[in-house]
C-alpha cells in the first residue's frame, strides 16, 4: 500500500483521538438510545450522555452547562446565532440588526451576514484589521460607539492563526450594551477561554478541529438572548434546535473537550516548538519566504507563509503525494479565489498568491517536520528555476 502524505492541515480537520472513538462507538452500539425517549433506560442513558457532554463542552470555554445548544457544527451555530438574532430583532425592534464583523471571519459568519444584508434583515459594518489580521481595537470601539447591536470577533483565525483580544473586545461591547458573538472553532481546545469572564455572549464551536468527530458542534448561548430557531420540529433543545440529538457525535464532542481541557497545556507548547522548528528550517532554506499572521499572538499549530514569486498552486501540486498542506481554508480552496483573509490584510499580490497554510497538531512528530521541510524547500526551489 502506498504511504499516505504527511498530514499538516490540522486547521481543516484533525484525526479523531482513539479515546474519543471509543466513546462514539459505545453510543452507536451498546448505548444507542434516543436522548428524548423517556420510557426506558436506553433513553435515560443517552440523555445522561448528552448532559455529561454539555458539561464537558461548557467546562472547556468557561460557559454555563444550560447555555449549550448542540448543532451539526460551527457553520450551523453561526447561522443560528446571527439569523436567529436578526429574525428576533425584526419582530422586536422593527428594524434591521446592526452587525459589526471582522473581514477576516470565516465564511460561515461573513456569508450569513451577507445573506441578512441582502434580505434587509441586517446592516453590516466591518472592523479594520492590520497586516497581521489583527483587530484594530480603536476602530472597534469607534464603531461600537456609533451604534451596533451585535459584534462578531472570532477566537483565532483559521488561515493565519491570529489570536484575537476577546477579553478587550468583550469589555468594550459590554460598555455599549452590544452582544459579542465569537466563532471559537479554531481557538477552543488550543488556548484557554473564559466566555463568562471575557463577556462573550454567544459562541460557535466544532468538534472536528479538536480531535472529535465531524458533523457536530455547538452554539453557546447566554441566558436571556432571544433567538428564532432555524429548524422547527419536535422542539428539542428548548425549541432552539429541533431534531433527534446526534448522541454518538455529542458524546464524542464532550470527550474531545474534556481531553483538551486536561491536555492542551502540555500539547500546545510541544506543537509550538515543532512549528517554530519548521518555520526556522523553511526560512533558512530559501531567501524569498515571509511568514503571515501575528507572530506575537498566533495559534501554536499555525504556520502560514508565502514563497514570493512562487504560485502556491504549483507548490501544492508538486507536494500532493508527500505532504498535505493547503492554500487556504478547506471550505474555499476548491474555488480558485485568493484568500479573503490575506486580501483583508492588504498584503501584496505575490504574497497572497504564494501563501501556504500549514497546520500542525498533537499527532505531528519531529521526523514528519524534518521530512516535510525537505520536500517543501525542494519543491519551491525546483519551481523557482522554472518561473
Ligand atoms: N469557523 C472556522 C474558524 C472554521 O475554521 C470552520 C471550519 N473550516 C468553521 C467555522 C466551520 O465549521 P464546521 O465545519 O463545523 O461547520
Amino acid at each position: 500500500m502506498a504511504t499516505l502524505p504527511i498530514y499538516l492541515d490540522y486547521h481543516a480537520t484533525t484525526p479523531v483521538d482513539a479515546r474519543v472513538v471509543d466513546v462514539v462507538v459505545r453510543h452507536m452500539t451498546t448505548a444507542f438510545g434516543n436522548a428524548s425517549s423517556r420510557d426506558h433506560t436506553y433513553g435515560d442513558q443517552a440523555e445522561e450522555a448528552v448532559e455529561i457532554a454539555a458539561a464537558e463542552v461548557a467546562g472547556l470555554i468557561g460557559a454555563e452547562v444550560r447555555d449549550i445548544v448542540f448543532t451539526s457544527g460551527a457553520t450551523e451555530a453561526a447561522n443560528l446565532a446571527l439569523k436567529g438574532i436578526a429574525w428576533a430583532a425584526e419582530t422586536r425592534l422593527g428594524r434591521p440588526l446592526r452587525i459589526g464583523a471582522m473581514p477576516v471571519e470565516h465564511h460561515s459568519v461573513l456569508n450569513t451576514c451577507q445573506y441578512l444584508a441582502e434580505h434587509r434583515l441586517a446592516e453590516i459594518s466591518y472592523f479594520h484589521v492590520d497586516d497581521c489580521a489583527q483587530l484594530d481595537l480603536d476602530d472597534f470601539r469607534k464603531k461600537c460607539r456609533e451604534g451596533l447591536d451585535v459584534v462578531a470577533v472570532m477566537g483565532a483565525n483559521n488561515e493565519v492563526g491570529t489570536i484575537y483580544p476577546l477579553a478587550a473586545a468583550g469589555a468594550i461591547a459590554r460598555d455599549f450594551g452590544i452582544l459579542l458573538f465569537s466563532d471559537l472553532t479554531q481557538a477552543a481546545g488550543k488556548i484557554p477561554i473564559d466566555m463568562a469572564a471575557w463577556g462573550v455572549d454567544l459562541a460557535a464551536m466544532s468538534a472536528h478541529k479538536m480531535y472529535g468527530p465531524k458533523g457536530v458542534g455547538a452554539l453557546v448561548l447566554s441566558q436571556g438572548i432571544k433567538l428564532h430557531p432555524l429548524l422547527h420540529g419536535g422542539a428539542h433543545q428548548r425549541g432552539l434546535r429541533s431534531g433527534t440529538l446526534n448522541v454518538p457525535g455529542i458524546a464524542g464532542f464532550g470527550a474531545a473537550c474534556r481531553l483538551r481541557s486536561q491536555e492542551m497545556h502540555v500539547d500546545e507548547p510541544r506543537i509550538a516548538h515543532l512549528r517554530d522548528r519548521l518555520q526556522s528550517m523553511l526560512l533558512q532554506e530559501r531567501p524569498n519566504v515571509v511568514v503571515n499572521g501575528d507572530l506575537q499572538r498566533r495559534l501554536a499549530g499555525n504556520l502560514n507563509l508565502s514563497y514570493l514569486g512562487v504560485p502556491n498552486g504549483a507548490i501544492i501540486a508538486r507536494l500532493r503525494d508527500r505532504v498535505a498542506i493547503a492554500t487556504g481554508s478547506a471550505c474555499s480552496s476548491g474555488i480558485e479565489a485568493p484568500s479573503h483573509v490575506l486580501r483583508a490584510m492588504n498584503l501584496s499580490p505575490d504574497r497572497v498568491e504564494g501563501a501556504l497554510r500549514i497546520g500542525l497538531g498533537k499527532f505531528t512528530t519531529q521526523s514528519e517536520i524534518e521530512v516535510a521541510a525537505m520536500h517543501l524547500s525542494g519543491a519551491t526551489s525546483e519551481i523557482s528555476l522554472l518561473v
